[in-house]
């Protein structure tokens, strides 16, 4: 029986993890190597590490967690969890383990428009968020992919940085091609535009079915509804990382920085129920 079982190991479930261990509290983590960020080789907006790839980002927190003997750590898919008396239980795949508390982190997927081209750039030129990939298209011409008050708001952003800030409709992009310069997007009528990059917003799901399986409040933007401390409505149950989303934010901030802090909040929330079940139970806002 573990005190904690953290699902995912991108930045919120890696932190959750240091602040269980270093609370020598017991903690698996479960990583099935999928992370929202995998096409991506330099990250940015994070103080003390901008520019560096996610890839050493993880490598670096793993290293951190080798020293907290009670943090185990494993690669591998959790099929499902379900709940039992005095916790949960999770089946790896033929294996099943045991916990007390769980910390899900499973994270988002993105699901990109269907335009040839758009999937290989994913992550390079091709990018939803302005604060970690704009810079990089500074004095450039920059395109918008869709419509809406969120592109409007996009346009506004990005209006100091790029050159130029064109807007296209889904239906006027045939495809897009990366070039050694940036991107040329092939539009269904006229001639191709060069462009330093293109931000949308894709759709966007859970990567996990978890916390609807498990019953926990899912809020309209598609994230679990938790407190400031990440809590959900299942006192046993923490969230953190970008499937979940403090209901007071009116939108959610997908980022690794807040995705890590959602994560020593989620990790602490559980080490105060841990040592206090009662206590923590009855200052939930969340599971009145
Ligand atoms: C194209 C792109 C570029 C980005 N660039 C930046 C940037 O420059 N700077 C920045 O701050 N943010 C950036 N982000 C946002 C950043 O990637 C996310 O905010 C961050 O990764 C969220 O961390 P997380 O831990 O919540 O989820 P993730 O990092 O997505 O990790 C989810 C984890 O859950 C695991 N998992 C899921 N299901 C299961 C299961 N059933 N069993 C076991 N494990 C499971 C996955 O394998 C993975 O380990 C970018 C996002 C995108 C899409």
């Amino acid at each position: 029986m573990y005190d904690a079982l953290v699902i995912g190991g991108g930045p919120a479930g890696l932190q959750a993890a240091l602040t269980l261990g270093r609370m020598h509290r017991t903690v698996l983590l479960v990583d099935s190597g999928q992370y929202r960020n995998g096409s991506v080789a330099h990250s940015h907006n994070f103080v003390t590490h901008d520019g560096r790839s996610p890839d050493e980002l993880r490598r670096l927190a793993r290293e951190d967690l080798s020293h907290y003997p009670s943090v185990e750590l494993r690669e591998g898919t959790v099929e499902g969890v379900s709940e039992i008396d005095d916790g949960f239980e999770a089946d790896l795949g033929g294996e099943t383990v045991r916990s007390r508390t769980l910390v899900l982190a499973t994270g988002m997927t993105d699901e990109l428009p269907d335009i040839p081209g758009l999937a290989d750039a994913w992550g390079a030129e091709v990018a939803n968020c302005p604060f970690c990939h704009g810079h990089e298209f500074a004095d450039r011409p920059i395109g918008l992919l869709g419509d809406g008050p969120s592109i409007g708001e996009l346009e506004a952003m990005l209006a100091p940085i790029g050159s130029e800030v064109l807007t296209f409709a889904k239906d006027d992009l045939s495809k897009v091609e990366r070039t050694e310069r940036g991107l040329l997007a092939h539009r269904t009528e006229g001639e191709p535009v060069e462009l330093a990059g293109l931000f949308l917003h894709p759709s966007t799901a859970q990567a996990a079915p978890f916390a609807e399986q498990l019953g926990l409040d899912i809020l309209p933007s598609g994230c679990v509804r938790v407190d400031a401390l990440n809590r959900t409505s299942h006192p046993r149950i923490f969230a953190a990382g970008d499937l979940a989303h403090v209901e007071e934010l009116p939108v959610p901030m997908p980022s690794i920085l807040a995705a890590a802090a959602a994560g020593q909040a989620a990790g602490a929330s559980a080490v105060r129920w841990l040592a206090n079940p009662e206590a923590e139970h009855e200052g939930n806002p969340l599971t009145d």
